[in-house]
């Protein structure tokens, strides 16, 4: 099927809390916007946290509220499951646009998000959305506050055996969905693709995908999370709650050999909330967190760090060489400790990897007949940071959030107000 639109003046790509934040601004201002979403559902990584620095404000309370706005508002059209094929801006300035809205094999305006389905499906494969703790099933709701709150079907390991669609009360189970192409016509795009986790599979001495005991940041974020897979914090290996946790910071950060020189700015802040919500839920747990600098920059960053010194986290001024397993799953550090010169050994029982942000520059391939810029690290290229930092190489593209650097949520709501107003602008210069 083909829908042909041509009322929309900005197509959004990307709907975390930048893309949505943008679109928001602009949809109050009276703008039509066409925000779309790769995944099942809206929130970007925001949704999937546990708690927020500095505030300890809780993640999902701030941004559900964002994400059901953006959902209802009368000037926003949400496609999720969607992504952009091509872009070819026109000699009139206007963009062509061809996006591909694959299928969900679920008639939304049918599911009423009960979930009679997953109970009878017989498939079990690893919870993307849990970052692989936990499993589900091949036709899901890919967590409890995602939006839309509709089931899908993840035909790649789904059996066909047809047992949802017997189960399901309100016949939403649709086989014969085909990916639909859709053309439409914008006057200005928004870039908000956001950024990539490190992975660090690639830094082999700190054993993660080799010892089940050493995990990520945003593993651990769900296990922080109210949405969380387990009603406690475990290890993987055996389900035992963790007494000894130690953070490797700057995971995939400022690293040549890794190929990312930077900082990603919210991993020292990250690891600083996690220990602290930790220590509250594990009052008798020893945290240890190993780091080359604390980079506390941000308002009411330094005292964040301090409180969380003031509450029993042991911070470490050392650089991880590697990191061994012992018969019962315990792991051991070997480090250089910079405060005495020496190297040390110490033994945990659950690892932490502060993995870096990573830029995310496939949508530059989409355009056709002009080049949208990256920075030399893959990032958005910003030509005029200082004084349009949301403009790109291509006039009526905008860009926000982590698509232009890292950054936290502070910033990139901000970086999304900027471009709000500069595509306003730019718009009201057409006109
Ligand atoms: C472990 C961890 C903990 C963190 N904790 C905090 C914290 O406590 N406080 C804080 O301020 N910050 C924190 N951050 C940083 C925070 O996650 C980011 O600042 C924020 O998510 C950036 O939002 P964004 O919209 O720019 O990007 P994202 O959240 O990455 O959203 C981008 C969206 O675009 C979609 N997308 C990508 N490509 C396409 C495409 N081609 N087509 C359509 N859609 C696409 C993605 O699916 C995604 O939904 C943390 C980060 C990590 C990794
Ligand atoms: S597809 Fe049917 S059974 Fe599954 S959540 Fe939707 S309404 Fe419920
Ligand atoms: S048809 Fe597919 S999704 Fe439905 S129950 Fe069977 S395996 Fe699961």
């Amino acid at each position: 099927m083909e829908i042909k639109r041509t009322d929309y003046d900005v197509l959004i790509i990307g709907a975390g809390i930048a893309g949505e934040e943008s679109a928001l601004k602009l949809a109050d201002m009276g703008f039509r916007i066409l925000l779309i979403e790769k995944e099942p559902s809206i929130g970007g990584k925001m949704i999937l946290l546990s708690k927020v620095f500095p505030t300890l404000d809780c993640a999902a309370c701030i941004t559900t509220p964002k994400v059901s706005e953006t959902a209802r508002h009368p000037n926003i059209t949400l496609l999720t499951l969607t992504e952009v094929e091509s872009i070819i801006k026109e000699s009139s300035g206007l963009f062509s646009v061809i996006l591909k809205k694959h299928p969900r094999y679920i008639t939304e305006q049918d599911c009423t998000g009960c979930q009679e389905c997953e109970t009878v499906c017989p498939v079990v494969v690893k919870d993307q959305f849990q970052f692989d703790l936990v499993a589900r099933k091949a036709v899901y709701i890919p967590f409890n506050i995602a939006n839309p709150r509709i089931a899908l079907i993840d035909i790649e390991n789904c059996m066909l055996c047809g047992a949802c669609e017997q189960k399901c009360p309100s016949h939403a189970i649709d086989f014969t969905q085909q990916e639909e192409t859709i053309q439409i016509q914008v006057k200005s795009v928004i870039i908000a693709t956001g950024f990539k986790l490190f992975d660090p599979i690639h830094i082999e001495h700190y054993g993660y995908g080799k010892f089940k005991n050493v995990i990520t940041s945003m593993q651990m974020e769900r296990e922080l999370a109210p949405t969380r897979p387990f009603n406690n914090i475990l290890r993987p290996s055996d389900g035992k709650v963790p007494d000894k946790i130690a953070y490797i910071f700057c995971t995939g950060s400022r690293d040549h050999t890794v190929g990312n020189p930077i900082c990603s700015q919210v991993c020292c802040m990250y690891s600083t909330k996690q220990a602290q919500l930790l220590m509250g839920a594990l009052p008798l747990a020893d945290i240890s967190l190993y780091y080359i600098n604390i980079r506390a920059f941000g308002k009411g960053f330094n005292e964040f760090y301090m409180q969380a010194k003031d509450m029993g986290a042991n911070y470490v001024k050392g650089k991880v060489a590697s990191v061994s397993e012992k018969e019962n799953g315990n792991l051991v550090l070997r480090y250089e400790d910079i405060t005495s010169g020496k190297v040390s050994e110490s033994e945990h029982d659950l690892v932490v990897l502060s993995v870096g942000l990573l830029a995310n520059p496939e949508i530059t391939k989409v355009f056709k007949n002009v080049t949208l810029e990256t920075d030399p690290l893959n990032y958005i290229k910003q030509p005029d940071l200082l004084q349009s930092p949301a403009s790109t190489s291509v006039e009526g593209v905008f860009v926000a959030g982590t698509a232009t650097a890292p950054m936290d949520i502070p910033d990139t709501i901000m970086s999304a107000g900027a471009a709000a107003s500069e595509t306003s602008g730019y718009l009201k210069q057409l006109s």
